[in-house]
């Protein structure tokens, strides 16, 4: 396109020359007529290269998302819980993702893409880079359930997931196991490659068929073909596939195995309870941090900056949990009035927290001013000299 503008602007250019060197005024009126077209045609070209080079810029911040806000362009736009136009409309965000023992966070990152299966993995190189080595049993919701996730975790990792897949509750329904289309129920005639349907058809081996999903991760899929479902009396049941098409059953192996895997660890009794901590054990942390400490929105821009806020705000979840696990003031013990106080005393955390959100986002001449301000106001509100003094940590 540069390319064809230069040659462009190099006619438009001859013209001008042209009509600087004569002197009549017909000539000058019809060599002008003449440069018209070029003219627009180079107009044209300008925007279509201009543009051309910001769609490019566009491409690079774009990476592998499909949007990116202009005024964060680290952020996606991603479907929020908290929709306070009730209009389902996209917001800048990031994807917070964290680890946690006890309810304390020990590890965390954010991450651009709003689908958390594609998180799992670089989330568990982070925490092997930068935190600590992988524990034996890696727990994680439905959301977290795919074939690469498990593979690069069992195979690679040596580790155990305990994490379901989005089909696993259904799968676990009488509905679905005793559902007597469901290929699984079927016979299988290993000798012949095929299974035998309700309507006692053979369902035969077809091909092997490979898809690859956004990531490049190849999945294989073994495809099977009924032999004859014309006029099956379980056709509307059995299948969705037009009249005149036999069903077609696409078997992945890999991801059987693994499913059945994942259903023995967590019907078993020991890797069962690790998993039933899960909602116990990470969802209090949001909880804190969202409702308990108001932290729904960070109030910086930049991967970097709000990984730092981020962090502040996680260790401010876990010192608030340290002290009330720790404190020496149990609430049996205390008289009336005390109670009073040590409600103000759990009270202070998010006012403190609050106050300090500007002073993040802030040059240190504006923190200061705002670091006062906050400090006064916590201290107003809550003694210094009081704050309960947790006993040393036992190390366990
Ligand atoms: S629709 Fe086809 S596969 Fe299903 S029961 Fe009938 S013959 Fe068998």
């Amino acid at each position: 396109m540069e390319a064809i503008l230069h040659h462009v602007e190099g006619v438009v250019e001859e013209f001008d020359q042209q009509i600087e060197g004569s002197q009549d005024v017909e000539e000058r009126k019809n060599l002008r007529f003449k440069r018209k077209g070029p003219k627009q045609i180079r107009k044209q070209l300008r925007e279509f290269v201009e543009r051309k080079h910001k769609y490019d810029r566009a491409g690079v911040i774009f990476g592998d998302r499909n949007s990116y806000s202009k005024t964060d362009e680290a952020a996606t736009f991603m479907r929020m819980k908290d929709d306070y136009m009730n209009n389902g409309q996209l917001k800048p965000g990031y994807n917070v993702q964290i680890a946690t023992e006890n309810q304390y966070t020990l590890a965390y990152d954010i991450y651009p893409n709003p689908t958390d299966t594609r998180t799992l993995l670089p989330f568990l190189e982070t925490i092997e880079s930068r935190y600590f080595d992988l524990p034996e049993y890696i727990v994680a919701d439905a959301g977290y359930g795919s074939e690469q996730n498990y593979q690069e975790i069992i195979e690679q990792k040596q580790r155990t997931p305990l994490i379901t897949y989005s089909t696993y509750r259904k799968e676990q329904t009488k509905k679905h196991q005793n559902n007597p289309y469901r290929a699984d129920q079927w016979t299988y005639h290993q000798k012949e490659d095929c299974f035998i349907c309700p309507n006692q058809q053979r369902v035969t081996f077809q091909y092997e068929s490979k898809k690859k999903d956004r990531t490049g991760f190849q999945r294989t899929f073994r495809v099977y073909k009924c032999e004859n479902c014309h006029l099956c009396p379980f056709r509307t049941e059995c299948t969705t596939a037009k009249e005149g098409n036999h069903r077609r059953i696409y078997r992945n192996v890999k991801w059987e195995s693994q499913k059945s895997k994942i259903q023995d660890w967590l019907s078993n009794e020991k890797t069962g309870h690790i998993y039933r901590k899960r909602k116990i054990e990470v969802e209090p942390v949001f909880g804190n941090l969202k409702a308990n400490l108001r932290f729904t929105r960070f109030s910086v821009r930049g991967k970097a900056k709000v990984r730092n806020e981020l962090g502040i705000a996680l260790m401010a979840v876990n010192l608030r949990k340290f002290t009330a696990a720790t404190t020496q003031l149990p609430l049996f013990t205390l008289k009336r009035s005390k109670m009073k106080e040590w409600d103000e005393q759990k009270n202070v955390h998010p006012t403190l927290f609050y106050d300090l959100r500007p002073v993040l986002s802030r040059p240190l001449s504006f923190s200061t001013a705002f670091l006062v301000q906050a400090l006064f106001r916590v201290n107003r509100a809550f003694p210094f000299d009081s704050f309960p003094v947790p006993p040393p940590f036992s190390g366990e």
